[in-house]
């Protein structure tokens, strides 16, 4: 245990933290003298709703302070004396660049990796060395991997070295999506706010559920707001499975399948829509043997969408959701995009224990 009875991820050896349930990691990922935010960000699991709505606050304060010059420039002070390493193995654009604009917000200064082959991994050096190569210049990593639990691995190597830079799990394989998930609901947050809040809704998940790691993060998230419905609309193949609706289960969450998005969209506060990730097939062309015209947005269900409701989209999109949507007021996918900005940026501020300052500081 660490001075304080505070749970220490130095004081579990690396198998034993492993086989914890994620709900139970939390505390060993926490920063230290903090008010339970995240050193390391790996899991979903590791947010509830106090903060979630902390971390809301925060990025709508570095949105409003960013405005003005002097603003901008008081925020581009804070962690000026910080780097940050983006090691991104799997393609990305939308990830990559938000993360690199929220640390530019807060003047962190960046290096990045994005093609393993032109770095010394190609020489046959292993992951986890490259890694903590790069906590060696370094103070916080962000990565993203089609490894499943690399960034939880590295997390506890890098803790249990001499230099313990916090790691951001920026994606990993199919798994978990954390940072999407905190924007996906700060935008629903934002998108709430004046119609009575993230309480009493239904969300409908449409689309690879089954392999969307960014739809296993939000339907967790979602699951600290009282009463929201998640409704999972898939063909059979790519329908969410039990590692999604045990915990639904276990928290009391209602929730449907369903095969018909035209229903569901009927009763939807909030439609998230998601391309078939294709990535993963076993073999090559799986996924085009699937009928998936079903599964798509377009002028019928704009049609049959609640006047306050939301489309949203991870991105990037292929024909999920229909280009005429794009001008109605209700698509969030461009709002929900600028958002990641926001919030990655409230993300490494409390990360570095600077959401004080932020708060103090004038708007
Ligand atoms: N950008 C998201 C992800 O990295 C969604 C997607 O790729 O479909 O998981």
């Amino acid at each position: 245990m660490g001075g304080s009875g505070r749970r220490s991820i130095t004081d579990i050896g690396w198998e034993e933290f492993h086989a914890l349930p994620l709900e139970e990691k939390r505390p060993y990922l926490e920063r230290e003298g903090g008010r339970g935010e995240p050193f390391h960000t790996l899991f979903a699991q590791q947010f509830d709703r106090p903060l979630l709505e902390r971390l809301a606050a925060l990025a709508n304060r570095i949105r409003f302070i960013s405005k003005r010059k002097e603003g901008a420039l008081a925020l581009k002070s804070l962690l000026c004396h910080k780097r940050a390493m983006l090691y991104f193995s799997q393609p990305s654009s939308r990830t990559f660049l938000s993360h690199l604009a929220a640390c530019q917000i807060l003047g962190l200064t960046t290096g990045s990796v994005r093609d393993t082959s032109i770095s010394s991994e190609f020489k046959g050096e292993s992951k986890e060395d490259s890694i903590r190569t790069f906590s060696s210049y370094f103070d916080l990593i962000i990565m993203r991997t089609p490894e499943q639990g690399l960034a939880e691995k590295m997390s506890w190597e890098l803790s249990n070295s001499e230099r313990p830079v916090p790691i951001l799990n920026a994606g990993s394989g199919k798994d978990q999506h954390p940072t999407q998930a905190l924007l996906d609901i700060y935008t629903l947050l934002r998108s709430f706010e004046e119609k009575g809040g993230l309480h009493d809704r239904t969300v409908v998940f449409c689309g690879d559920l089954l392999r969307g790691r960014t739809v296993h993060s939000l339907s967790y998230l979602l699951t600290n707001f009282p009463r929201i419905r998640q409704v999972f609309v898939a063909p059979p193949q790519l329908q969410a499975d039990e590692s999604t609706f045990s915990v639904l289960r276990a928290k009391g969450v209602e929730f449907e399948t369903s095969e018909n998005l035209r229903e569901a969209v009927k009763s939807a506060d909030a439609v998230y829509m998601t391309r078939i990730q294709d990535e993963w097939d076993d073999a090559k062309g799986d996924s085009a043997k699937i009928d998936t015209s079903r599964f798509k947005f377009g002028a019928g269900e704009l049609a049959l969408l609640p006047e306050h409701g939301v489309i949203m989209h991870p991105l990037p999109r292929r024909d999920e959701i229909a280009t005429c949507c794009d001008h109605d007021p209700r698509a969030m996918y461009w709002r929900q995009m600028r958002n990641g900005m926001w919030i990655r940026a409230a993300l490494i501020a409390v990360t570095f224990g600077f959401e004080d300052q932020i708060t103090e500081m004038p708007l």
